[in-house]
């Protein structure tokens, strides 16, 4: 924004959406310009000196700062609420970002269970090989979150609602437990994004996003970010500026494009998202399923109280075990067979046989995915058209 008077805090969530970020070059160009330059020049030498030394701020290069990204990340920073943002090449980068930033070897993290397949390696497979050791423990349960920290543990990692059987977590309750222990609590808020729910006003130090699912929301870019206080987003951009994972400018224009009508996209995705959860709960062929929008979810009260919206990706448990939910899968001519969600296109797909085809049967019997659940997350085609692609198959089957 180019106003001087310009106050993030008094305006809503729509605005700051459409307008936040902007400073208007000379040029007086009314949209967000894509700086595509690697470096910037200087009018001197002595210039030169003073912004490499960090006496006087400017760009320098573009894995450190560009401008076209520094809109994007001042936006979203005003969308949840923090202080600062940093955007990275990814939502993965986002969160090794934030680890290599804030932990060090002998460090412990404590995770959820129901955790994005690939932040479970980073974890697991890769931070194990620095010293950085994480325990998992069920969403819901407090008490198991508690049960788990111990005085090195520096970090408490989740994603709620969780991928995809829509489990919870109280956000406040378990930021007071981190803060009693000297911890610090990341939320992944991928799936409801700011519009719907603001980890760091619940008590959250930092929020994670895929801006790859709903900022983009559109299925077109790669990115990610991480947002909270100057103190530990520091850290955070001294790792990206250093490491390399940085946001490129027309990704992060992209993103810009994608948070102008995030809020209303999210408002059809919930209205979409909900109405298709109770037609299929009332399906003789559907015996469950897992959204915190209906009534049905044991978590309803914390979703309304916490969420201000459901979001739009459905776990559904089909009779007939793998056959079944293969079969309704195959009987969709719209919706798309893949992983991805967070998308104007609805996608569906088989968590035990894809997402989460690499857990052992043990785990997957622990982590709640059976053989019978297709996880959908709804986009924005016609209801009727949903409905009617999924009954192709469901009505086989009852
Ligand atoms: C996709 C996803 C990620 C990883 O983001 P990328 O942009 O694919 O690296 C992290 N967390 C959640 C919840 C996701 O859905």
């Amino acid at each position: 924004m180019q106003q001087d008077d310009f106050h993030a805090d008094a305006l809503s969530l729509e605005t700051l959406a459409v307008r936040a970020g902007h400073v208007r070059t000379a040029e007086q160009e009314h949209g967000e310009p894509i700086f595509t330059t690697s470096s910037f020049v200087y009018r001197s030498a002595a210039e030169a000196a003073r912004k490499f030394g960090g006496e006087e701020p400017g760009n320098i290069y573009s894995r450190f700062t560009n401008p076209t990204v520094r809109i994007f990340e001042q936006r979203l920073a005003a969308l949840e609420g923090g202080e600062r943002c940093v955007a990275t090449s990814s939502g993965m980068a986002a969160i090794l970002s934030t680890v290599l930033a804030l932990l060090e070897a002998g460090d412990e993290i404590v995770a959820s269970r129901s955790l994005f397949g690939s932040t479970v390696s980073l974890f697991s497979k890769y931070l194990g090989k620095f010293g950085i050791t994480t325990r998992y423990v069920e969403l819901g349960n407090l008490e198991a979150w508690e049960a788990a920290i111990t005085p090195r543990t520096k970090l408490l990692f989740a994603e709620t609602p969780s991928n995809p059987l829509s489990e919870l977590v109280d956000i406040a309750a378990l930021a007071e437990i981190a803060h009693h222990h000297g911890a610090l609590l990341a939320i992944d808020n991928c799936f409801l994004t700011p519009a719907l729910q603001r980890p760091l006003a619940l008590g959250a130090d930092l929020v994670i996003h895929s801006a790859t699912k709903y900022l983009d929301g559109q299925g077109r870019a790669i990115g990610g970010a991480v947002v909270g206080r100057d103190k530990e987003l520091e850290e955070v951009f001294g790792v990206v500026r250093t490491c390399g994972p940085c946001l490129s400018p027309f990704n992060a224009w992209i993103f810009l494009k994608g948070l102008e009508t995030l809020s209303l996209r999210m408002r059809a995705h919930c209205d979409n998202a909900l109405a298709l959860a109770q037609w299929l709960e009332a399906h003789p062929a559907v015996e469950r399923v897992h959204y915190s929008g209906l009534e049905s979810h044991p978590q309803h009260a914390l979703a309304r109280q916490q969420q201000s919206g459901f979001g739009a990706v459905l776990g559904v448990e089909i009779r007939g075990e793998r056959e079944g939910a293969w079969s309704v899968i195959d009987a969709t001519q719209l919706m798309s067979i893949t992983g991805n969600l967070g998308d104007v296109k609805t996608t569906i797909t088989h968590p035990a046989t894809t997402t989460h085809g690499r857990l052992s049967d043990e785990q997957k019997a622990s982590a709640g995915i059976r053989e019978g659940l297709v996880r959908i997350a709804v986009g924005l085609e016609a209801l009727d058209d949903l409905k009617a692609d999924l009954a192709r198959g469901l009505d086989a089957l009852a």
